[in-house]
């Protein structure tokens, strides 16, 4: 389920993208001349299944430039849906996967010294705000704090970026938008309610039984009696969330074991190999995992 609120409930530099369904490979250096952003351009239609309104929600916060966190579990979809979003509004995606070194310094930007001379080179957040593009930093609360004194000043009226190492303030590009994502688990770090209240909330969840094994049918090419099978022994490790699992197969993992089946293992093996093997190293939770599996298959 899907819903948007008023206010909410990391090499450091640029992320990957799903090289098979978004990306152009490469830029050339006329592209950078003429569009910095040339590289960060979705070019082709990232498959993304919506599970409500998300995309009509996306597209009335973006028309108005509001901050949004996207929260859910891991492996939802949310970076799907985001690189969705870029290529729908046809702006440039720059994503940063947030980590706990990930400093201040790492999104904005660093003075560097070559043959040349000291020069200033704009980190990845600072490339998006002076040239407008979708700034995605994926798991924002895993990274440094000094990172978020950083964001807060884009995130309101001012929209404006401080370059103090360079004396400058960057005012964001009218097609600047900021996206971030957040996992509320049990075990993850809470987003400060000074930082929460700076973004709308678009919350997502694994998506329904039948949209998420049309999910692994497209993604693998496996047939969907199969995907559907997979997908209920996934939802049956959901169900031990709090019993000593923080958060069940997502739907990556489903995919996973998809691909997997598809390589010619049995889905018995596949799922041990991408789901219980890799979920827990608990072994009581590994022994239900495996009974379960068992029950199922
Ligand atoms: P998150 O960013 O929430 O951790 P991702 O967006 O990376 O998760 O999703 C993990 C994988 O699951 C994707 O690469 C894709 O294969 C699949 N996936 C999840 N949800 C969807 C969806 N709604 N539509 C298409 N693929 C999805």
């Amino acid at each position: 389920m899907i819903r948007i609120a008023d206010a909410g409930s990391g090499g450091p530099f640029v992320a990957s993208h799903d090289p098979a369904t978004t990306r152009r490979p490469t830029a050339t250096m006329t592209d950078h001349q003429h569009d910095p952003l040339a590289a960060h351009r979705v070019q082709r239609e990232p498959y993304y299944q919506a599970s409500g309104d998300e995309l009509m929600l996306f597209e009335a916060a973006h028309a108005r430039r509001l901050p949004l966190v996207l929260k859910g579990p891991t492996g939802c979809g949310k970076t799907r849906f985001v690189e969705h979003m870029a290529w729908r509004l046809k702006r440039p995606l720059v994503t940063v996967a947030c980590h706990e070194e990930l400093s201040a310094g790492d999104l904005v930007g660093r003075w560097l010294l070559d043959s040349e001379g000291t020069r200033w080179q704009d980190g990845p957040l600072t490339q998006a705000v002076r040239h407008g593009g979708l700034c995605y930093l994926d798991e924002l609360v895993e990274a440094r704090a000094d990172t978020l004194v950083v964001i807060h000043p884009l995130t309101d009226t001012r929209r404006q970026l401080p370059l103090a190492q360079r004396n400058e303030l960057v005012h964001a590009h009218p097609d600047f938008q900021l996206v971030v994502s957040y996992n509320p688990s049990p075990t993850a770090r809470e987003m400060k309610a000074s930082t929460r209240q700076r973004f709308c909330a678009l919350e997502f969840s694994y998506p329904g039984p039948e949209l998420e094994a049309g999910i692994l049918a497209r993604e693998a090419g496996l047939d969907i009696a199969r995907a559907a099978a997979i997908v209920a022994f996934g939802v049956r490790t959901r169900r031990l969330e709090g019993f000593g699992l923080d958060e069940g197969a997502s739907t990556r993992m489903l995919v996973h074991a998809a691909l997997l089946v598809m390589q010619g293992l049995a889905i018995t093996k596949a799922c041990r190999l991408a789901i219980v093997d890799a979920l827990t190293d608990d072994a009581d939770v590994h022994a239900a995992l495996n009974s379960a599996l068992d029950a199922a298959f």
